[in-house]
């Protein structure tokens, strides 16, 4: 089986800087690399605070802690990844970019790095028939935040080869999470049950079945979800929920996935959840208010 020591992360954004935190912990060596020098320099800043809170918690020692953030190192030539064993691409959320990524970064990779993207909604199979890999290429799509979250989808493309998969799920062991196998159709397994959901309680919203308030309270307390769907919808970004929402529509061609024209109208303002500040919840105050 392929033996996975040193890791490359493309994309020092939110999930990004969480696979570099969760890998170093558990011993990889992890090179990180965005286009953006700020973007990996607040990535680095964020690792440290994450760590910091896990060792205020008692999850981790201090030396763990130190160990972890030495194991790091950043780089903006995306060429320095090409030692890496495994490589998961974290990048933008658009095909035309994990697609430019890929291609400069092909002709310096060893002939056995296993590449795989963190992708939430594109086709696994697609991607990989445009590398030189489609054996070694597979989806590692983590959930966020990811030092929380105990899951991990390994999506095989319809090429990806055996011991492809039983490396990527090594690595999933290794830092003690969990891997769901998931086939390669259009939103894998956890969106494609959670985005309908959140779609739905937008449509109870839009035909006035409820409003924010009691759509959430009463899927906490009448469902035990630990947070409601507006609200998580809104921590997912609603812009995300309506690119997913496209995905599912496109891919599958069934009018059940059809988008709510809400969700559509909140990411044409510009209220894409607490990342603008306002979504189905205005967060400008000291506490968030519904907007509906
Ligand atoms: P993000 O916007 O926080 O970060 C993306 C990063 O990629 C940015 O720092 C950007 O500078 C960088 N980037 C853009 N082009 C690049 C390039 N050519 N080379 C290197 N870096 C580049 O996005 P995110 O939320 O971290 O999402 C990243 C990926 O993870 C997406 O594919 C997304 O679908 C997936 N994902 C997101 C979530 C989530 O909840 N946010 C959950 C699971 C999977």
């Amino acid at each position: 089986m392929t033996e996975i020591n040193t890791i490359g992360v493309i994309g020092a954004g939110q999930m990004g800087n969480g696979i570099a935190h969760v890998m170093a912990l558990a011993g990889y060596d992890v090179l990180l690399t965005d286009v953006s020098q700020d973007a990996l320099d607040r990535a680095r800043q964020l690792i440290g605070k994450n760590l910091d809170r896990q060792v205020a918690r008692e999850m981790i020692s201090e030396t763990d802690r130190d160990a972890a953030l030495s194991r790091i190192s950043a780089t903006l030539k995306l060429s320095d990844l090409g030692t890496s064993d495994l490589v998961i691409e974290a990048a933008t959320e658009r095909e035309t970019v994990k697609q430019a990524i890929f291609d400069e970064l092909l002709p310096h990779l060893k002939p056995e790095t296993i590449l795989t993207s963190n992708t939430s909604s594109i086709s696994i199979t697609r991607l990989a028939s445009r590398t030189d890999r489609p054996e070694k290429f597979m989806g590692f799509h983590f959930m966020n935040p990811v030092p929380v979250m105990q899951l991990v989808e390994l999506i095989r493309g319809i090429a990806t080869d055996g011991d492809t998969y039983d490396a990527c799920l090594g690595v999933v062991e290794k830092i003690g999470k969990t891997a769901a196998s998931a086939e390669d159709f259009p939103a894998f397994i956890v969106n494609r049950i959670l985005m309908p959901m959140i779609n739905e309680a937008v449509y109870t919203l839009y035909e006035g079945v409820g409003n924010v308030k009691s759509i959430d309270e009463s899927m906490k307390l009448g469902a035990n979800h630990p947070m409601g769907p507006l609200e998580l919808a809104d921590f997912i970004g609603l812009d995300t929920c309506l690119a997913i929402m496209n995905v599912l529509h496109d891919g599958l061609a069934d009018t059940k996935y059809r988008p709510c024209p809400l969700l559509t109208k909140y990411v044409e303002a510009g209220w894409l959840g607490r990342k603008t500040k306002r979504g189905f919840y205005d967060y400008r105050g000291d506490a968030p208010v519904p907007t509906r």
